[in-house]
Parts: structure tokens; sequence; C-alpha cells
């Protein structure tokens, strides 16, 4: 990759940040318990050193959020650079290599964080330092904020700091992970997370007569339970095309990455890849089924709990009427497994200057660079920061292969050098574009 931007020492920046990195990785920040205080304070003292301001906000003992802000002119709304400084557990007799010692081996770096997301949050800090040093004449706020407990869920992380102190979260844009750039169909395929699905579990509570195990029933909850399942499982969805997963299928099949030319085309691509269908339907799956007592013993009640993740935008409510028309059952009620009725998840704008200032990075990087909105299926911090109306996308400027890529929550998690390098650089572009 260029240097698309010259001003800048890359090699000091380079080897500045690997130090860094590998002394970050060597912070084990297991969640749980997190114990996340400690990387925010290496994270902070670093910022600091650098004369910026620091504040560390305490969740609980032993778990805070660093956050920091480099003063723009204040003619634009601030942009933030945001990280988690969590890590999953590892299943340490998987690994070859020890998690929390930052081996340096064949111009990779291995570690539990790497990839997910302490790679990232170094490339963040290092964007941060640099526009410092370099006195990058700023329009808008540069907000550096890492945040404890999002491999678990967020509560005492994002999503505190969402309730309790939403006065760090007043930005215009944010990046946060969620996808990245990846080789893909011979082209660098980079996809730009705008919008994530969002959980709607429900439970289906089937009741019936009960009675002796020796009879000739013919109202058994279980059954009827059972017939619902099947049901569901058999229920054929539409795609469902929203403005950014559209862009995305069609800058795929324009690159001929994915096949199209017409509509139909299109729909049989999407259909056959079970990776991209999540992305144009709401899931269902079976995941809990909960009946009977004893052997002899029919079961009045018989429960199953279906795991739903909804497009953004999509009703709760209308969800819920549609499993139960599909269950056409009337002994059988469909519920919301937690709130009874929960906040849909707006939509994201995704044509943005954003949106543009990574278009423009990865283009001035790589010549074949092919640029798409996308949607994560799984969730990520962004839900709070999108909840409050900031453009927030899920994206790593930087080309994850394959087997770094695995690395996710996997075992043997390593980032290459040269990817590292790599993303060190974009991030700071995406930064010169969007805040000068
Ligand atoms: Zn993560």
């Amino acid at each position: 990759m260029p240097h698309v931007t010259p001003e800048v020492d890359w090699a000091a920046v380079h080897a500045e940040a690997l130090g860094v990195l590998r002394e970050y990785l060597r912070i084990d920040t297991t969640n749980p318990p997190g114990d996340e205080a400690k990387a925010a304070r290496f994270l902070g003292g670093l910022i600091e050193a650098e004369g910026i301001p620091v504040e560390y906000v305490e969740i609980d003992p032993g778990r805070e959020a660093v956050y920091a802000r480099l003063a723009g002119d204040g003619s634009k709304r601030p942009f933030m650079l945001s990280n988690h400084l969590d890590v999953v557990p590892v299943e340490a007799a998987y690994w070859t290599k020890p998690p929390f010692e930052a081996v340096l081996e064949n111009g990779r770096v291995y570690g539990r964080g790497a990839i997910d997301m302490k790679g990232f949050g170094v490339m963040q800090l290092m964007t941060l330092l640099t526009a410092k040093r370099l006195g990058l004449p700023l329009k808008r706020d540069l907000v550096f904020l890492g945040t404890p407990d999002e491999e678990a869920g967020s509560a005492r992380g994002m999503g505190w700091l969402a309730e309790h102190r939403p006065d760090l979260l007043d930005v215009e844009y944010a990046l946060n992970e969620g996808d990245s750039g990846r080789i893909s169909g011979g082209r660098t395929v980079f996809s730009v997370a705008a919008n994530e699905k969002f959980g709607c579990p429900l439970r289906l509570v089937s009741t019936g007569a009960g009675g002796h195990g020796s009879f000739i029933h013919t109202d058994n909850s279980m059954v009827r339970l059972a017939r619902a399942l099947v049901r569901l499982d058999e229920w054929e969805r539409p795609l469902i095309f929203a403005p950014d997963t559209r862009a995305y299928v069609e800058r795929l099949a324009e690159a001929r990455v994915l096949e199209g030319g017409s509509e139909e085309a299109l729909a049989a691509s999407i259909r056959a890849r079970r990776g991209l269908t999540p992305m144009f339907i709401n899931t269902l799956n079976v995941t809990m089924v909960n009946a009977g007592v004893k052997r002899n013993v029919l079961p009045s009640r018989s429960e199953a709990i279906l795991d739903c993740r909804l497009l953004p935008g999509q009703q709760p409510e209308d969800w819920r009427r549609q499993v139960e028309a599909v269950v056409d059952d009337p002994g059988i009620a469909v519920e919301f497994v937690n709130d009874p009725q929960p906040l849909a998840m707006p939509r994201t704008e995704w044509d943005t200057e954003l949106f543009r200032a990574i278009e423009g990075s990865v283009r001035a990087a790589f010549e074949d660079a092919v640029v798409a909105p996308t949607m994560t299926i799984g969730a990520t911090d962004n839900r709070f920061l999108r909840a409050r109306g900031v453009v927030s996308y899920g994206f790593t400027p930087a080309v994850f292969s394959r087997e770094e890529n695995n690395g996710f929550h996997g075992n043997d998690e390593f980032i290459s050098v040269d990817t590292f390098n790599a993303g060190c650089e974009l991030t700071f572009e995406v930064v010169r574009r969007l805040c000068t």
C-alpha cells in the first residue's frame, strides 16, 4: 500500500505503534471480569503524555472508560473514534502461543485482542497522537473513547455511558468495529457497516389438557408446539431490501464479486449465500424448548424460545403478529421475552461525509477498491450511538486476511504487522479527510 499521507513519518509511527500494541496485548482484560481500568490507564497515560486532557469514567471498581478530546475550531460537530477495552476469554488448550505475551513471529503479533479489537484501538490511539503532534488543523473535535464490557453486552460499558454520560457521546460521526476490508473475488472489498440487526426474542407458550400417560389424547401441548415449530421452520419470507443493503449487493455485482444482472439473479445470489441472506430477512431460530415434568404425565404447558433478529426499522409488534399468524393456533400464545414493547432500531444513513471520507481514503490506497455500505448481523457498541442519532459506522480501515478474521473470538488470534501498519495509516487518513 502506498503512503497516502506523505507528510507523516510513517516508519517512526509504525515502530511506536507496534510497541504500544504489544504492551497493550499483555494487559489481560478478559471479560468476565474485564478489569479494564488497567487498559484505560495505559492508553490514557499515553494520551496525557502528549498534553491532551483525559477523563477516566469509573463504572464499577476496576472498570473504567477512557475519554479524550482533541479540540478543533468548532466549525463542524465532533467525530469520535471508539473501541472496546475488554476481550473474550481464551481456550488456552487450543492456543499454540501464549495469549497474553504479544509474541512477534514471522511478521505477526499474536495475542487475544489483536483483531478484536485492541489492534484497531491502537490504530485510533496513534491517529489521535499523530494529529496532535502534527498540529492537524481540525474543523471538528476529535474524540477518543475506550469502553469496558462490550463482550458481555455493554451494560457496564457503552450502555451505561449512553444512560449516565450522554454528554460524552454527543458527536456527529463515530467509527467503531463492525466490518473491514478483505479480498473477495480478486478485488479488495471494503464493507462499511452503517446498520445492524437487533434482537427480538419470542416465547411460544402452548397449553393443553394434561392427563395420564396411558390414555389416548388429542390435546398434547408439546405435540401442538412441535407442529408450530415445524411451520415456522418452513416459513418462506421475502427478501427485504433497504437503501444500504441494496447498495451493498449492487456494488458487489458491479464489481463482479457477486452475480447480478437482474432482480431475480441478485435475489438468487443472496439466497445462495448463507452469510448474506440474514442481511435481507428477519431471522428466527428455535433455541430452547421446555416441557414435561414426568414420564407418565402429559404436559399442560410447553414453551419454546425463538432467537429472532430483526432488520433495523422493523417493528417488533409487527413481527410478533407475523409469527402468530404462521403458528396459527389459538392454544399457543406468542410473547416477547423481554420488554413487551421493545424499541425498534432506527436506520442510519450511509451516504454521508464520513462514508465519503472512508471511500476516498481506501480508494487512494487501493486502486481496485470496492467500497460498499453493509449491515452487521450481530450486535456492536454502535447501536447505542445510532439510537442517539449519531451516524456511527462499524468499520476497521484495514484489510484482514481470512486467517486474521478467524481470530475473532478464535484461537491463536493475531494481526500481521503489515495489516496493522496499513490500518494505522488509513485510520489517520479517514480522520484527515473528515476533520480538516
Ligand atoms: Zn469486538
